[in-house]
């Protein structure tokens, strides 16, 4: 196995017994190999992004979510431009470089001038000796027109953050309503490349009825689609889901996540990957755990308490009730612990990566 993995990029074959191996030593030799291709393309500084949940309004309705538009138990909110000024701000004032503005899913006009006018607004607040262009936006804000993309791109979002959730279109119809398509995902993915963001995608990992041959086709897809940043997680169950199913237990579906982490860097060496909240809600250690496989983005709870409980898009969501400040020192020891360092002040941008063919 180490042999077959040091020879250049892994194929289908030898990523799919990556996914599949449930021997502690295979999976040592694994883990190993990703952390170590890591090292050597991106080295040791893990990259952060401050998370600013600032909707959770959403019009769409995708079965595994909580935030989706037809589930009454959370308390709708959207944050004010200057709340979300203030945190990016703040954010700026810890070194993080970067921050992430996500929501729920909304396409009527005064929601896309919002987004557009709070960009210009971090842009301009967040400007120092240390950040000369302010820090780095990424939206995550679900599928829009080419022109809403383009408008924030022009007002200084550079990276967008857009799931496709799952690479299988029977997968993908089976966690969202008819309305949902796989197609118009791909076409949104596309648009952004073409309009020159840095994209990121992912997939969840563990979703009833997705196979191992799925993940792999995962794998490809984020190659042939020029990701430049993977970010994807455990699926996490919700007593109020739609989705229903068989899932696999939690050590096997956190050990599938990690090993999918791991698989992802050795195919692609150089992007950047999360290790998400998600695996956090898995394991205590979870998103320690994914930066030891090989991820080296982690994107830090910053979203104002009084709105955290209320964007919860599965159960047992972590840090629910640490302040943004104590999840900042938190995050520091977290990473030193696993024998790397943070990288302050930067946007931390892998080379853009163009897809192949
Ligand atoms: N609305 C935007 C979108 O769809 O891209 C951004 C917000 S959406 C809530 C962010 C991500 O949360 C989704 O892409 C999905 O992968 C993840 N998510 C939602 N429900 C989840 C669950 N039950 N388990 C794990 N991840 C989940």
């Amino acid at each position: 196995m180490a042999e077959r993995l040091q020879q250049g990029r892994p194929d289908r074959k030898i990523l799919r017994r990556v996914l599949s191996t449930d021997v502690p030593g295979e999976i040592e030799v694994i883990r190993r190999a990703a952390e170590k291709t890591l090292l050597e393309h991106c080295g040791d500084t893990v990259r952060l992004r401050g998370l600013i949940e600032f909707s959770n309004r959403c019009t769409s309705d995708c079965h595994y979510c909580g935030i989706r538009r037809s589930n009454r138990a959370p308390t709708r909110y959207t944050l004010r431009q200057d709340e979300i000024v203030e945190t990016a701000r703040w954010c700026a004032g810890q070194g993080y470089g970067s921050v992430v503005l996500q929501s729920g899913e909304r396409r009527d006009a005064r929601f896309v001038r919002f987004v557009a006018d709070t960009v210009r607004a971090i842009k301009v607040t967040t400007q120092s000796d240390a950040l000369p262009q302010g820090v780095g936006i990424t939206l995550c804000v679900g599928e829009q027109s080419p022109e809403t993309y383009a408008e924030w791109f022009a007002a200084g979002a550079h990276r967008y953050l857009l799931r496709m959730e799952t690479s299988s279109p029977r997968l993908f119809a089976a966690l969202h309503p008819a309305g949902q398509r796989y197609d118009s995902r791909i076409d949104c993915l596309r648009t952004l490349k073409a309009i020159g963001y840095r994209v990121g995608t992912g997939v969840m990992i563990g979703l009833p009825g997705q196979t191992l041959d799925n993940l792999v086709d995962d794998l490809f897809f984020f190659r042939d689609i020029g990701a430049d940043m993977i970010g994807m997680g455990p699926y996490i169950p919700l007593a109020e889901a739609v989705l229903s199913g068989a899932i696999l237990d939690v050590p096997t579906r956190f050990g599938l996540a990690l090993r999918m982490i791991a698989a992802t860097r050795l195919l692609l060496p150089s992007i950047n990957i999360a290790a998400t909240t998600a695996l956090q809600t898995l394991a205590p250690d979870g998103r320690e755990q994914g930066l030891r496989y090989g991820a080296n983005v982690i994107m830090p709870q910053a979203t104002p308490l009084k709105y955290r409980r209320d964007y919860a898009l599965y159960d047992g969501k972590p840090c629910l009730d640490d302040s943004a400040g104590q999840c900042a020192s938190c995050l520091e020891s977290r990473i030193t612990s696993v024998g790397r360092r943070i990288l302050r002040n930067a946007w931390g941008d892998p080379a853009a990566v163009r897809p192949p063919g």
